[in-house]
């Protein structure tokens, strides 16, 4: 999602020579390929958008794959860029790297202040030693590797698979569906008083090249080697009843949410504080309200891809 979302950016934007792989091309877990891949194509900045992603059920359930793949992606890739001397790379992170009860809204400098949520550790911990790593490679090599941390994102190629998704998706996919088939009762994980923070997609691209594109100096006197990651959030928060109300709404359901207390809430509230990408000079322009009903649209027009 985030990644196709950056390549429509640089292309409207007329970057001549994006290159990308699907994963079916090149598996970032395989050291030797991503090696090959590197020394085989000459790449001068980086952006690492790919991930194993996935909503609350999905970290909570299959917490060994989450670190593994993603220590083992982001491992192989930033090594790889910097033998290959990629002279800039932008490290995506998650909001879920800070302390479960951290002082919102949260600033950069609450990571590692305390305790994880317990539902996505392992995805965190593998996206707070992503974040060292990139510190870890300037401090030892000079290297220009910079990292964002982006709230929850929603938009066009989201996920809206409901035992792997995240929130936004699984909502839209769920008040849609009841639409369609007539059902007088929606289901919604938890107790509906968890707050979350959503950023569209191409706001997150336009953000990630507006970081990439900051010279070394702007960017690297707005942080400090010892947290050298900048938030990438909408701003504001919505609780997950009000989110329900609202998908409902989009997609006409006159029907009955009804919250189901066995299902995890999470984190109670992860709003970034977004003073520093502001002072970087950058901002969201799309709503909640036309991102939603924008991406409704497009679940639409890819119903048959979205599962
Ligand atoms: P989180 O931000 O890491 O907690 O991930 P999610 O986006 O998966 O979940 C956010 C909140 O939405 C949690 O409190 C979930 O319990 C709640 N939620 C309500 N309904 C759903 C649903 O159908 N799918 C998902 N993934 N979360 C849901």
């Amino acid at each position: 999602m985030v990644g196709s979302a950056i390549v429509r950016r640089l292309s409207t934007a007329g970057e001549t020579r994006v290159v990308t792989r699907t994963r079916s091309e090149l598996d970032l877990t395989r050291q030797s390929d991503v090696e090959e891949f590197f020394a085989d194509e000459r790449i001068d900045r980086v952006y690492l958008a790919a991930a194993r992603v996935g909503g609350i059920k999905a970290n909570n359930d299959f917490p060994a794959d989450f670190i593994r793949e993603n220590l083992q992606i982001q491992t192989n890739v930033i090594h790889s860029a910097h033998r290959a001397g990629v002279s800039r790379l932008l490290f995506l992170g998650s909001s879920c790297i800070y302390p479960r009860l951290a002082a919102q809204p949260i600033s950069e400098d609450a990571m590692m202040t305390g305790v994880l949520e317990a539902t996505n550790e392992a995805y965190a911990v593998a996206k707070i030693a992503g974040i060292k790593m990139c510190e870890a490679y300037r401090r030892q090599f000079g290297s220009d590797f910079r990292s964002a941390m982006p709230t929850n994102l929603y938009g066009p190629n989201d996920n809206f698979d409901l035992d792997s998704s995240h929130v936004l998706p699984a909502l839209l996919r769920k008040f849609h569906q009841a639409v369609v088939s007539g059902e007088q009762v929606v289901p919604v994980w938890g107790s509906g008083k968890p707050r979350r923070e959503f950023l569209h997609v191409d706001d997150m691209a336009a953000a990630s090249c507006h970081l990439m594109a900051l010279p070394a100096d702007q960017y690297w006197s707005a942080v400090s080697d010892h947290c050298s990651h900048v938030n990438v959030g909408f701003g504001s928060d919505v609780s997950i009843a009000e989110l329900a109300e609202r998908v409902a709404s989009i997609c006409g359901f006159k029907g009955r949410i009804e919250f189901d207390p066995s299902m995890p809430d999470g984190t109670p509230r992860k709003l970034l504080d977004v003073s520093r990408l502001k002072s970087l000079g950058w901002e969201p322009e799309i709503s909640l309200q036309h991102g939603l009903s924008s991406t409704r649209d497009w679940m639409v027009e890819h119903w048959n891809e979205c599962g």
